[in-house]
């Protein structure tokens, strides 16, 4: 994966934009012969979570107990506030929204998201339903391409997750992180240094691909991007960044770089 788009927020426009695209079924919409994920059993299975995160999602085995029950807690409650609808031509179980909501929770727990209420609708799509591997249309609606969220929830491949990126723009929606904070401008403006310098980090793959496809270099992408990092290669994001590294431990209040300190 690595590419994707983001709503932006604050404009009449905009708000237009993702009401239209967040309610279901309509006529307009590519997504309008989805088909509701049984959420009804994601929660009367709900036992069943911390067994199906260990098969399912990497980082999850790599968090100490209380984590684990913090994630597991979050998923339970995501699931339970939130509509999911799925491709027709996917064949995942409704475990797919736990993959979904416990990845979520790796941004989302330390923060007052409340379980990120403010996402109403998500959208499991197949791999050609949309020309981008997921976005976020303000804080309210994500679309993800399925095959993407499970494989990089069961394996860790550097700088890649995109439950994570999309996510990221959610709490920084509702946070407002980008701009608020020098650690993350600093390394934005010196990743900007290094690619004049003709040094790309290869953490960082699908930020370069954004900054070639849009013209103006976008601090918001980079929050995603050294976020899905942080998740998935904390050490090698601290030797390029480690102030950075630093500010996510405390925003996600996870010690990725100790969690997973011998990968
Ligand atoms: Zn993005």
């Amino acid at each position: 994966m690595g590419d994707c788009t983001t709503g932006e927020s604050g404009d009449s426009t905009d708000l237009e934009h993702i009401r239209r695209q967040s309610a279901p079924f309509l006529a307009d919409s590519p997504l309008r012969i989805q088909r509701p994920l049984d959420l009804e059993r994601t929660l009367t299975n709900a036992t069943a979570i911390a067994p199906f995160l260990e098969q399912n999602m990497r980082v999850y085995r790599a968090l100490d107990t209380a984590e684990r029950s913090v994630v597991v807690e979050f998923t339970e409650q995501f699931c339970a506030n939130t509509e999911f609808f799925i491709a027709p031509s996917l064949s995942y179980g409704f475990q797919i929204a736990w993959c979904v909501g416990a990845n979520a929770a790796l941004v989302g727990a330390a923060q007052q998201t409340n379980y990120f209420e403010s996402v109403e609708w998500v959208y499991l799509c197949d791999e050609e339903d949309l020309d981008v591997a997921g976005d976020a249309l303000g804080y309210s609606t994500v679309r993800l391409d399925a095959h993407a969220c499970l494989d990089e929830s069961r394996h860790l491949i550097p700088g890649q997750n995109l439950i994570v990126h999309e996510f990221a723009h959610i709490l920084d929606h509702l946070l407002t992180i980008v701009g608020n904070h020098d650690e993350l401008s600093l390394s934005f403006e010196r990743a900007l240094d290094r690619l004049e310098d003709g040094v790309e980090d290869p953490l960082l793959t699908g930020w370069y691909e954004d900054l070639r496809t849009t013209t103006e270099a976008n601090e918001l992408e980079f929050f995603a991007y050294t976020s899905e990092a942080f998740f998935t290669a904390p050490n090698a994001l601290r030797q390029l960044y480690p102030e950075l590294t630093d500010l996510y431990i405390g925003i996600y209040g996870l010690d990725m770089p100790t969690r997973l300190q011998k990968l």
